[in-house]
């Protein structure tokens, strides 16, 4: 019987994903260096919060934040966990439904603002279309998240990154998966004088063939396309039901593309 792998895009096994929060200014600064090193990321907005001057305005979302993943982050970024269930949910829904305005995608990732949440939250999130949402701390590994909704990153980008970065770049058994996953804020980088540790990262990390460079949402999407693959009981063959290529390993040799839409043998 075929022994068959899910892989990420073009049958990589690592991929990389950017996360950072509340948008303001120095989005600009990050995003430049991401398109610079073809890093992908993913920016949670309070859309309550875009009068604030220090805030990217709503007009430069759709050209600042072209190709990464605009994400909700609530409106107005309370402490989540002490608040009554229907105020989050208004919280997260109102976000939600700002930013698909200005962004004309659906919006379905969170990340919880002041790292609050409760496992109320966390059972009530799937129900408002939100299909992940980002904790706050360190894992310092590069494993896939076990739950969506409780997903931390690798590490802040004050944490040990440049020498996970190097971790990472050097991992190689095809056997598993493997995620580098960091997050911050961008203006957190003019409080510290570090734009350079991120300048330095992204050269780094940027342009590796066995990297897939994506937003979070993205490999969420990936992992659920996977999922939907309808193989034959022998893994004689495959069907993707999805809209999107899958790629798979099979008799850990060969990485095959499942075009969207098609039957193919494997
Ligand atoms: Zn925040």
């Amino acid at each position: 019987m075929n022994k068959v792998y899910c892989c990420f895009p073009g049958g990589k096994h690592k991929v990389l994903t950017m996360s950072y929060d509340d948008g303001k200014q120095q989005d600009r600064r990050l995003v430049d260096i991401f398109n610079q090193n073809g890093i992908k990321g993913t920016f949670h907005l309070n859309s309550g919060i875009f009068h604030d001057p220090e805030r990217i305005k709503p007009e430069e979302m759709p050209q600042l934040y072209a190709g990464h993943e605009v994400a909700c982050h609530t409106v107005t970024h309370p402490t989540i966990a002490r608040c009554p269930m229907p105020e989050v949910v208004s919280e997260v829904l109102d976000d939600r439904k700002a930013l698909e305005a200005i962004m004309h995608y659906p919006v379905r990732g969170l990340s919880y603002p002041n790292g609050s949440l409760s496992q109320d939250i966390v059972d009530m999130l799937p129900h408002t279309g939100i299909r992940y949402s980002r904790v706050v701390g360190n894992t310092d590994g590069f494993e896939l998240p076990e739950d969506p909704y409780r997903w931390m990153a690798t590490c802040h980008h004050n944490h040990r990154l440049m020498e996970l970065g190097e971790q990472f770049l050097s991992l190689h058994k095809q056997q598993y998966l493997y995620l580098m996953y960091v997050w911050g804020h961008s203006y957190e980088f003019d409080l510290m004088g570090n734009w350079q540790l991120m300048e330095d990262f992204c050269r780094m990390m940027g342009g590796k063939e066995d990297i897939w460079y994506c937003t979070n949402i993205q490999l969420m999407d990936c992992l659920d396309d996977f999922k939907r693959l309808q193989f034959a009981a022998d893994n004689s063959f495959v069907y993707n039901p999805n809209a999107r290529d899958c790629w798979i390993r099979v008799r850990n040799t060969d990485s095959v593309c499942t075009p969207a839409g098609q039957t193919i043998s494997l």
